[in-house]
């Protein structure tokens, strides 16, 4: 028996949870669904956070503004990306915890001019955002989310589909009677970007108009929306699937819904941070836009929005922010793969994360000799092996399948740039980037119990 301290024993969660944490897990996933199901864009996503927010005593941060120590503030960027942060009892000299994770997800957005008919049906052209595998967007129930901004500068928000009564969209597929030639395509190439096309209408109106199934469906938007064909260009319309966050398996131990990468982990954070009492380090949150397309623009995290947020803070107390991002750490809270027992050629599953075996740290993701990755080093794993023992926070260490096999990234690279020491962690998600993705129950609540533990513990 006493050999067994020299093994590394992974345990799986059920076989170590204590009731009380199995309680708080049912009730943190079930509000984790109901977020899931509403949230189905970046904006809601945030929308849903600024109000979580207010009603949680953080108030929008001002320039200028005085901080103190336990002061709970918020900074809403363009509506599309969240900063909060609790004011610590430390200076910022000392630096700060932050979470970050992504509230974009894959999905289809609509062209700028997208509307269009073809032989008696209207459709709508997309193009999609993030990777897709394209065959998975196809015979499935879409909703359409977004805003227009229209002629005379006002803004419209449309969400169709999920609502009770709502119609929804689909993309048709071919029927395997004559799918033939399709069938002897490679995947990648069977289903191309360019006919991801919306089935928007089929009702012609009128009498000798051209296009009078398109006229009909502009006329349906117009009276409803006050929406016009030339105000598609100035509006950001995206397809994603039209179905509710659900409990999976006959045991109800898993998830299934769109957008669990990385709104899994958002929810994570935003629960940890609104709970956050006043911390030693100041405890900073970051919802990023952006992710699934590289970080760009003003709302992802390679935007200077973060620095400005970040020197505010410090400028009110005085302090260099090069000198606070160097003793700061950030938990990169992205998914991870996690191990399919349908699909093992992908994973080496010593090394792959495991469904119920706890929140997976990833040390590197990246691809190939892990180009592209922010490779943690053995001091951080360290740090965060011990809090995470100190906390009983279920982890495992995960990788990004086989060695050569493909790859990814998160923003963490963007993250040790600024000189901050980031490690990425986050929940194991089977058929990730899908339009229905799955996750464990118990893998979920352990994420959130991880960045709880490093808002309190990493010091
Ligand atoms: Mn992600
Ligand atoms: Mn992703």
């Amino acid at each position: 028996m006493e050999d067994n301290k020299y093994y590394y024993i992974q345990k799986n969660i059920y076989d170590t949870i204590t009731d009380e944490d199995r309680q708080a897990m049912n009730r943190y996933c079930k509000g984790y669904m109901e977020f899931l199901t509403l949230a189905k864009t970046e904006r809601i996503a945030v929308s849903y956070a600024a109000k979580l927010a207010e009603a949680s005593g953080f108030v929008p941060y001002e320039p200028d503004m005085e901080l103190k120590s336990g002061m709970r503030i918020y900074l809403n960027n363009r509506g599309k990306s969240m900063m909060f942060a609790v004011i610590g009892k430390r200076k910022l000299s000392e630096g700060v915890n932050i979470a970050a994770a992504h509230v974009d997800s894959p999905r289809l957005d609509l062209k700028p001019l997208p509307l269009y008919e073809e032989d008696g049906v209207a459709f709508l052209k997309t193009h999609y955002y993030g990777g897709i595998r394209k065959h998975q967007w196809v015979a499935i129930p879409l909703a359409l989310y977004g805003v227009a901004v229209l002629g005379n500068g006002e803004k419209v928000e449309v969400a169709i589909g999920d609502s009770v009564d709502d119609p929804q969209f689909t993309i048709t597929d071919l029927l395997p009677h004559l799918s033939a030639q399709q069938n002897k395509k490679v995947l990648s190439e069977a289903y191309t970007g360019e006919s991801l096309n919306i089935l928007f209408g089929s009702e012609p109106i009128g009498g000798e108009e051209k296009d009078r199934v398109k006229l009909h469906v502009l006329k349906i938007l117009g009276r409803k929306y006050g929406i016009t064909e030339e105000d598609f260009v100035s509006a950001e319309f995206e397809a994603v699937p039209a179905y509710k966050a659900t409990e999976l398996g006959l045991d109800r131990s898993l998830i299934g819904g769109y957008g669990q990468d990385d709104r899994v982990c958002v929810y994570a954070c935003l629960q940890a941070i609104i709970e956050q009492g006043i911390p030693e380090k100041t405890a900073v949150c970051i919802l990023a836009d952006k992710e699934e397309i590289g970080s760009e623009g003003v709302t992802g995290m390679k935007s200077a929005a973060f620095e400005r947020f970040m020197l505010d803070l410090c400028d009110s107390q005085d302090v260099k922010i090069t000198h606070c991002y160097a003793k700061s750490f950030c938990l990169s809270a992205d998914v991870c793969n996690g191990h399919d027992p349908n699909y093992p050629e992908v994973t080496e599953k010593r090394n792959a994360a495991h469904m119920n075996f706890g929140i997976g740290v990833m040390k590197y993701t990246g691809s190939k000799g892990k180009s592209g990755a922010n490779d943690a080093s053995a001091e951080v794993v360290g740090k965060l092996r011990q809090i995470y023992k100190k906390c009983a926070v279920s982890w495992q260490m995960a990788e990004l399948g086989k060695v050569d096999q493909g790859g990814g990234g998160t923003v963490a690279m963007f993250m040790a740039e600024r000189n901050i020491d980031t490690i990425d962690a986050g929940v194991p998600v089977l058929a990730m980037h899908a339009p229905f993705e799955v996750t464990s129950k118990a893998d979920c609540y352990m994420a959130y119990k991880g960045i709880k533990a490093v808002f309190d513990n990493y010091l």
